[in-house]
């Protein structure tokens, strides 16, 4: 976006000075100042660029050489063994096991799984917003996505492989005219689903059918007005509260994910205040990853080690003032726990920063369990990501 922003600027200031070439009185030293004007933006587009196609080269090398750090030691585990191995019994998880879980995580360190139980599809990455520390880097330009008869044909796939939920992101999945054709396909297969938002777009109807499908909805909220707005857009807040509100009128389970960055630090109380006050059940606190626009800006976005350090203690400290209308949620872990798949159908193995996702294959042409095997995701901190989402809501 800030690309676009110095073109924009660049445009306007070569406007203006074509506007004052055809001004007869226009004055020679203001005309002088609006070239020097333009020559720093000329290098500042320059630096850019150049910035841009270094991270294209970097994102390009990761994809093309997969990190054998990440590999190595790892050699997959056939099919047979890992169902002799495997301490998850399939669908439904049993409630002792959650509750054992919560109360124990290093009992299941070496849990192993045969398959990923939720993957996160970005359904699209086209958005109307420009946040400037949007992960998907989503604009109106951005993918579309894939025609609905494909996305139904992955549907199918994450079923047969075992997934049990799909969180769709985006972009802003309801900027897509099928997203409801989509979501009911997924409800016939028996997926579970999650639909990540910015809640703008939400609709009296898209409520009450949200609520028959029994879709879980995540509204994308980064502090109260003024601080959430400076970073999503001027009237971004009252757009999602107002999707909230006809979320949580249809009973429909509702959760807030907040992103901490450098710039909304702090905000976590008000947070908390707020979603009492709008009966959301919970809150996702997640500092903001160097993916995407964050990653180009990831030394003013992102959160250093302290901060980080801070942030935790923060969540500890406001989940005892925790309430059962209003959760706040272990914010995500540092390291490789959840599988992205691509607009495209990429299947990528999510780490924190840009440079710690591996593009592993694509669903359409490669096995899901074998690049789940041929990852070091951790399992356990997997299963814990899976089983937030319904714990939040029983
Ligand atoms: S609303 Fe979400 S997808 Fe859209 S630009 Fe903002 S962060 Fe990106």
């Amino acid at each position: 976006m800030e690309f676009h922003i110095v073109n924009d600027l660049r445009l306007w200031y070569i406007l203006n000075m074509n506007a004052y070439e055809s001004t007869p009185e226009a004055e020679d030293e203001d005309r002088n100042v609006l070239a020097q004007r333009i020559d720093t933006l000329d290098s500042v587009v320059h630096n850019l660029q150049q910035t841009i196609e270094e991270l294209r080269g970097r994102l390009q090398r990761k994809i093309d050489e997969p990190d054998q750090t990440l590999l190595a030691g790892n050699s997959p585990p056939s099919r047979d063994s890992l169902l002799e191995e495997q301490a998850l019994p399939k669908d439904p998880i049993p409630r002792e096991m959650q509750l054992a879980y919560e109360q124990d995580t290093s009992r299941y360190s070496k849990l192993v799984l045969p398959t990923p139980l939720s993957v996160c599809y970005a359904i699209l990455d086209c958005c109307d917003r420009h946040c400037l520390h949007c992960m998907s880097a989503s604009n109106e330009r951005s993918d579309t996505g894939l025609p609905t008869s494909q996305v139904q044909s992955l549907f199918e796939i994450f079923k047969e492989a075992g997934v049990l939920r799909i969180d769709i992101v985006g972009g802003e999945p309801f900027l897509r005219d099928d997203l409801f054709t989509l979501l009911r396909y997924a409800a016939q297969l028996g997926l579970e689903v999650t639909v990540t938002t910015h809640g703008g777009l939400i609709t009296e109807s898209h409520a009450k059918t949200l609520a028959s499908l029994g879709i879980i909805v995540q509204v994308s909220l980064d502090g109260p007005r003024a601080a959430n707005d400076r970073l999503r857009g001027q009237g971004s807040f009252d757009a999602a509260i107002r999707g909230i509100r006809l979320l949580v009128s249809h009973s429909i389970p509702t959760r807030i994910s907040c992103t901490i960055q450098q710039a909304n630090f702090g905000v976590l109380g008000d947070m908390l205040k707020l979603a009492k006050e709008e009966h959301v059940k919970g809150i996702y606190v997640n500092p903001v990853c160097a993916q995407g626009r964050a990653d180009l800006l990831r030394d003013d976005i992102c959160l250093n080690r302290e901060q980080e350090f801070a942030l935790r203690q923060q969540v500890a400290e406001y989940s005892m003032q925790s309430t059962d209308n209003a959760k706040l949620l272990e914010m995500k872990k540092a390291g490789r726990a959840a599988v992205f798949i691509s607009a495209s159908g990429d299947y990528v193995s999510q780490g924190w920063a840009e440079e710690d996702c591996v593009r592993l294959g694509n669903v359409f042409t490669d096995s899901i369990r074998e690049m789940w095997q041929r990852t070091n995701i951790d399992h356990a901190v997997h299963l814990m990501q899976y089983l937030q989402h319904p714990l939040v809501y029983k």
